[in-house]
Formats: structure tokens, sequence, C-alpha cells
């Protein structure tokens, strides 16, 4: 029997869906964002089923060395860069480009002139206010960093969408726009063309103005949709992810009946009350409302009650013969983890992400487990 929770990996997926993105960048290389476990999925796996594309970017140095020690030769850009001069040294250790985006790292790159070249991601905030000097100065920085013996020329530059999801916030083409004019500002090498990127998988999909010499695309790979009103299967992705428990008890309930912690499910009805071995301690998340849906037997049930940590709870009005053992799936292919996230108030963003290590991960073309 399988365990009582567990995912199922799709990474057949992983190609459908980097053909999706070829299909819509089809002038650009491709970094493929697996930062934070590959969105969960496991980053040597998703490194792997994505072995084709031009490189990879993930959010910290140790990613990027585990990615350099498992035997990953492409390009993986560190998108958080470095904080301290140990850290550039891994960097440079295990030639890892760097994300530069604050004075605290030009200053340590001027004060390095002996170290072996590294290459970097000049960053530009446009406007998200996250990470990235401003546009005002950005050629200084450049102009600092071109003289850096350090620094690997051409320098690439980079900036990130903060509201590319919302296809109506004019927010994308004025950073797009301030990107480009700043760009052009800077005395480009006539040797060298500095290589740019901005897209993330909603500047992929949604604004062709975003597409530069490098996508950076991270959730569609993984088969789920950037965007807030639709789903990975509306834009012709595939999810790779899918969960699965099973009911571990069945019973009947009688009107009048709670059901969970701190009671606040009443039953109005007689009801037939199935308990799926599944919960936030799995990385279901705890605020899935009442009337979540959840696959029993394929069919969709309700969820009632509150989620705890290793259970919930479903009504099995439509599913009375229903009994323990029955294949539980709280998302995949038949049901869109978008779908739960809308129900729980989050982005699917945060559950493939949280899916826990008690999880255990099932290739589904290699049934043997990693
Ligand atoms: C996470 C991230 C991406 C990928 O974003 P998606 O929305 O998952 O496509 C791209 N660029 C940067 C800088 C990121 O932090």
């Amino acid at each position: 029997m399988n365990p009582a929770a567990y995912a199922v990996l799709n990474l057949e997926a992983a190609q459908h869906n980097l053909q999706k993105v070829r299909s819509y960048a089809p002038g650009s290389k491709i970094m493929a964002v697996i930062k934070a476990n590959g969105y969960g999925h496991g980053l040597l796996r998703i490194a792997d089923a994505l072995q084709t594309v031009d490189g990879f970017a993930v959010a910290r140095v140790d990613e990027g060395v585990r990615l350099r020690r498992a035997g990953i030769k492409s390009r993986i850009a560190v998108l958080e860069g470095f904080t301290c001069t140990e850290e550039l040294d891994e960097l440079t250790l295990y030639q890892l480009d760097a994300v530069v985006h604050s004075f605290q790292q030009v200053e340590i790159f001027e004060s390095r002139a002996e170290q072996q070249q590294i290459a970097i991601w000049l960053k530009m905030d446009t406007g998200m206010n996250r990470l990235g000097f401003k546009a005002a100065e950005f050629e200084s920085v450049y102009q600092r960093l071109k003289h850096c013996s350090i620094v690997h020329q051409p320098i690439n530059l980079m900036t990130h969408l903060a509201s590319a999801d919302d296809m109506h916030d004019a927010t994308t083409l004025k950073q797009i726009h301030l990107f480009h004019n700043t760009v052009a500002t800077i005395e480009t090498d006539l040797k060298f063309r500095n290589e740019c990127s901005i897209a993330n998988s909603a500047g992929i999909i949604a604004w062709k103005e975003a597409l530069s010499d490098w996508v950076r695309p991270g959730v569609m790979l993984y088969g789920i949709s950037p965007f807030p009103e639709n789903t990975g299967k509306d834009l012709g992705l595939k999810p790779i992810m899918s969960l699965h428990s099973r009911l571990i008890a069945v019973k009947k309930l009688a009107v009048g009946d709670k059901v969970g912690y701190s009671g606040t499910w009443v039953c109005k009805k007689p009801t037939t009350l199935g308990v799926v071995a599944v919960g936030y301690g799995d990385g279901y998340p705890r605020y899935a409302k009442v009337g979540t849906p959840v696959l029993v037997n394929g069919q969709r049930v309700p969820l009632i009650g509150r989620v705890s940590m290793d259970m919930i709870t479903v009504d099995l009005e439509s599913q009375t013969q229903a009994k323990p053992g029955d294949s539980v799936t709280l998302w995949g292919d038949d049901l869109a983890v978008e779908e739960i996230a809308q129900c729980a108030d989050t982005i699917p963003y945060t559950l493939v992400c949280g899916i826990t290590q008690r999880v255990q991960l099932v290739e589904k073309s290699n049934p043997a487990s990693k």
C-alpha cells in the first residue's frame, strides 16, 4: 500500500511545460528557476528533468553549491547574490553567477582584485523595491563594476517584475520601459553586448515586451499558472505534482454532532464523515475553507471542519460506499492546485513549496521513489 500522504511527480510534464516556455519565448535563452527545493519538487530531480535549459536560477548560495556538487555543469545564477566575502568565495569556487544588487557587494568586489573572475547579473530595481539599484544610480554602478578585475565582462543586466500577473496593471510596462531606457544609456562594449533578463512566468505569458535575451520561468515549469484567474491547464501546462492520501476512517454522525477542533462544524443532517490522512503537517493548507474540494475515489467531496496536523475531515454524502483505504487526491491533474490555493486564500506557489519532509515524493516515470 502507498504511504499515507505522498506526492506523485510526473517529470514528463516538466518537458512539456518547458516546450511551452520555448513557444512563448522562441528567441530567448531559458534560465529555469528551481529555488526553494525546485518549488518543493526536489532540487536535483527538477534540475535533472530540465537538463536541456540554458541555465538555472536559485535563491541562495547553498542551493547553487548543491547543484554543482551533484555534477550540474550549466550556468547557475544565485538570485540573492552574496552578503559576505565567504559567500563570494563559494560563488567563485563553484563558478556560480552572482546577482549584484547592493553597494556593499560592489565594495567587496573592489576590495578583491586578485580573485578568479565571477559572472554577474547586475540588477536594476525598476519599482518592486526589493533588490537592485535605482535607475539613477545604475550607470555609475555599472562603470564601477566594469573596472573590477574580478568581474567577468560583459556584465549581464536584469530586473524583476512586481505585478506581471495582473494583465491590466500599467506598472509592468513602466518597469520594462525604465529598464530598457536605462540600459540604453550604458556605454556598451563594442566587442560584447550585455545580455538582459526581465520576465518571470507571468512576464513570459502575458507581456511580449518583457521577453529579452534570457527569460526566467519558475512556476509555469511546474505546470502551475502564475495568474490568479486561471489554471495551468487553461494555459496548456501540465502539473508535475499531485498530492494523495487515503481515507482512514468512515463514520455516521447525527444532527448536532460537532466535527474537529473547536467543533466549528456542526452536522445539520445525518452525515457520513470521512477522515483523510493528510493535514498541515504534510503541507495541506491549515486555512482551507469548509467546502474546499477533495477527490475521494476520483469524486469531489467537500472539506468540513478544521484542518488539523495529520488529518482532514470530509462530507461523504455523495460517497456513502467509501471505506478506509480508499484513495484520496488533494490536488493534481483532476483537481487544480490553483483551485485549492483559492479556497485557502493563498497562491499555489505556497502549496507546492510547503510540502513537508514526511510526504514521500514518488516519481511517476520511475516508481522507485527518490
Ligand atoms: C522566483 C523568481 C522568478 C520566477 O518566478 P515565477 O513567478 O515562479 O515564474 C524569476 N525571477 C526572480 C528574480 C525570482 O525571484
